[in-house]
């Protein structure tokens, strides 16, 4: 993936500036820990979860950050993608002459407070729609290329495109709605609706990723399997039957391998959101 010459927007850097918080404290801190050791299974983990299991919102006032392009070619590829991703979407809400607002790509090391709680490295990336900023401890990379099987960079920029895609998701209204159907619903109802949300979010990655390639010509050859090794290896049966050596369809929240490929490639062939109604 050529992605070096790519526009870069910045970044919230929070890695070795007042990082490393010390271990989740109170009374939701047990559930919050089993949440994360779930979480390090699912990676983007949903954000509803986080704040489901009790945690409150965290103060962000005193966080060390600095913003702008990292230095280091890792946090500079998070910007790039990033960036890229919010160039895309803007320019597809403005086609239609819908307001947007970029998200935010906060780099942090182990654990970080955000509007949705504490963020721990374990959770893998996530987006937070109440702060509408997209969280990643780089070391999921690694994660991603020792134990999930799917290295290459653009595993790795798929993963980003996601989470912007939660961030889409915000914007357009889809999450907000399904966390209040969620509330009337089952547990496997609830399950069901997440999926659904997840496989659109890998759509929109497929969108960016085609609209992406149009402009810069980043894809080289390999490329999109990389994506889909990513898309398989983080699908839930596949990470259900590591975990577990079963699989267990009714607790899936993100959708299976099979799902989540066809889906990043429904949003690739065309590069249109409209191919990514995962809702019917
Ligand atoms: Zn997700």
């Amino acid at each position: 993936m050529r992605w070096q010459g790519g526009r870069r927007g910045g970044v919230e850097d929070r890695r070795g500036g007042g990082g490393g918080m010390g271990p989740v404290a109170g009374g939701g801190g047990l559930v919050l820990v089993v949440v994360a050791l779930i979480g390090y299974f699912v990676f983007g983990i949903d954000p509803q979860t986080i704040m489901s299991a009790g945690s409150q919102s965290a103060p962000t006032s005193d966080v060390q950050a600095s913003t702008g392009t990292p230095g280091d070619e890792e946090g500079q590829f998070a910007d790039v993608i990033h960036t890229s991703a919010n160039d895309t979407w803007q320019a597809l809400f403005q086609s239609e002459g819908k307001d947007f607002r970029p998200s935010t790509i906060v780099l942090y090391t182990q654990g970080t407070p955000t509007g949705c709680g504490m963020g721990e490295a374990a959770m893998g990336p996530f987006y937070c729609p109440a702060d509408e900023k997209v969280y990643i401890d780089l070391d999921f990379f690694r994660t991603l290329d020792n134990q999930l099987g799917a290295p290459g960079d653009f595993a790795k920029a798929y993963v980003i495109a996601h989470e912007v895609g939660h961030h889409i998701q915000k914007l357009e209204g889809a999450s907000d709605a399904v966390s209040r159907q969620e509330q009337h619903l089952s547990k496997a109802g609830a399950n069901a609706l997440s999926v659904k949300l997840e496989l659109q979010a890998d759509c929109y990655a497929g969108v960016w990723a085609k609209r992406a390639n149009d402009k810069e010509h980043w894809i080289e050859a390999g490329d999109i399997d990389e994506a889909l090794g990513a898309a398989t290896a983080v699908g839930d049966d596949t990470l259900q039957e590591k975990a577990q050596g079963r699989v267990v369809p009714d607790s899936f929240t993100h959708g299976s391998a099979a799902q989540r490929t066809q889906w990043f490639k429904a949003g690739f062939r065309a590069g249109d959101p409209a191919d990514c109604r995962t809702f019917g």
